[in-house]
């Protein structure tokens, strides 16, 4: 990488192979599509797009759905090229080189490259011997460290902790740095707080389509806040980088949420199912809240679930993350591991 400025040595590419064959339970994504009458509405849309024309580079029709769904005016929300592209746009925003940024560990691995493109210093807080979370320490680290903006995922990828609403609350409340609220997995949680985002000055809620509404392919995510944070994202934000197809599919599938209901819960109860048999064979597996399970077991059983074409996460030795799949995948994935644990 001859060209690439100094500050940037060591950044990589990031690469990981589409795998198209075998059980994918690698990247969070949903195991079925979108409801059939989404899908039947986005076919009939798409036929009338004006593709010669830019799309709508204020995703008008777009935030208004949105908005709809929250109970939110238009002016308190943006789209993006996933809510990668509203993150990233964050950390341009706020920061300048040396600045401090505060997240837990692990956490979504993004967060950390964000901060170093933008020269900002990225401090992880890490979790207690169990690898659970404390709000106290956060506030800890906040006092100590005074960041200029501070992640929280919740549910966190990839360890699926949920921090109850009274427990962000003291977060934020703790500190006037920018909080950057992740809830890409909330959907598949016991309740959403986006509200947060615009009831304090101090917070911007992410949410994305990819994950429970079921289309990663069109990359589409949103902010929620306050005009004055929408603003300044809007300020940064590449302009016309939503597509006009993802718009409409975006705008369809956000009118239609309640039909995704039933296939959310099918996956909240696949999850809970996962999360007791893998505890019965043996392994760590952490609680989660969202649509995967973080769990600790040896090497071996990655190889096998391999040999099966069952692709899960690995994080490094024994440290895996576990997309919750359909019924069937589900049980193909315990079917392989307990003939493992047989085969001993
Ligand atoms: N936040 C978290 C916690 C994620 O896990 C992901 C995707 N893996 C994203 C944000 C980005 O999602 P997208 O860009 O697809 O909206």
């Amino acid at each position: 990488m001859k060209y690439m400025k100094k500050s940037f040595t060591g950044m990589v590419p990031y690469h990981s192979k589409l795998i198209t064959d075998g059980i994918i339970l690698n990247a969070n994504e949903s195991p079925i599509l979108p409801p059939q009458k989404v899908l039947d509405e986005i076919k009939t849309k798409i036929t009338n797009i004006e593709f010669n024309r830019y799309p709508d580079m204020d995703e008008i029709e777009l935030n208004k759905a949105i908005a709809k769904r929250y109970n939110v005016k238009p002016e308190n929300i943006s789209s993006g090229v996933g809510s990668d592209e509203l993150l990233d746009v964050i950390f341009r925003a706020t920061l300048e080189p040396n600045d401090i940024v505060l997240g837990f560990s692990p956490s979504f691995s993004m967060y950390k490259v964000f901060a170093e493109l933008v020269g900002a210093k990225y401090i992880p807080v890490f979790g207690d011997e169990n690898g659970i979370f404390n709000v106290s320490d956060m506030i800890k680290a906040i006092k100590e460290y005074n960041p200029k903006l501070v992640l929280i995922c919740t549910p966190n990828n990839p360890t699926g902790q949920y921090f109850q609403e009274d427990e962000v609350r003291k977060i934020i409340e703790s500190t006037d740095a920018l909080i950057a609220l992740d809830l890409a997995y909330i959907d598949f949680a016991i309740k959403d707080y986006y509200y947060l985002g615009i009831e304090y000055e101090n917070v911007i809620a992410f949410k994305t389509f990819s994950k429970a509404m079921a289309l990663p392919s069109i990359r589409v995510g949103y902010a929620i806040s306050n005009k004055d944070n929408i603003d300044m994202i809007d300020a940064i934000k590449a302009p016309y980088s939503v597509s006009t197809i993802s718009q409409i599919i975006a705008t369809t599938a956000i009118n239609n949420f309640d039909l995704y209901k039933g296939q959310i819960k099918m996956i909240v109860k696949e999850r809970e199912r996962l999360y007791k048999d893998l505890k019965a064979l043996g392994f760590k597996v952490y609680p989660s809240e969202a649509n995967f399970l973080y769990v600790l077991f040896d090497d071996k059983y990655n190889d096998a679930l391999l040999k099966n074409k069952i692709y899960i996460r690995k994080f490094k030795s024994g440290v895996y993350r576990i997309t919750v799949g359909s019924q069937y995948e589900n049980e193909r994935l315990m079917e392989v591991l307990k003939n493992e644990t047989k085969s001993n």
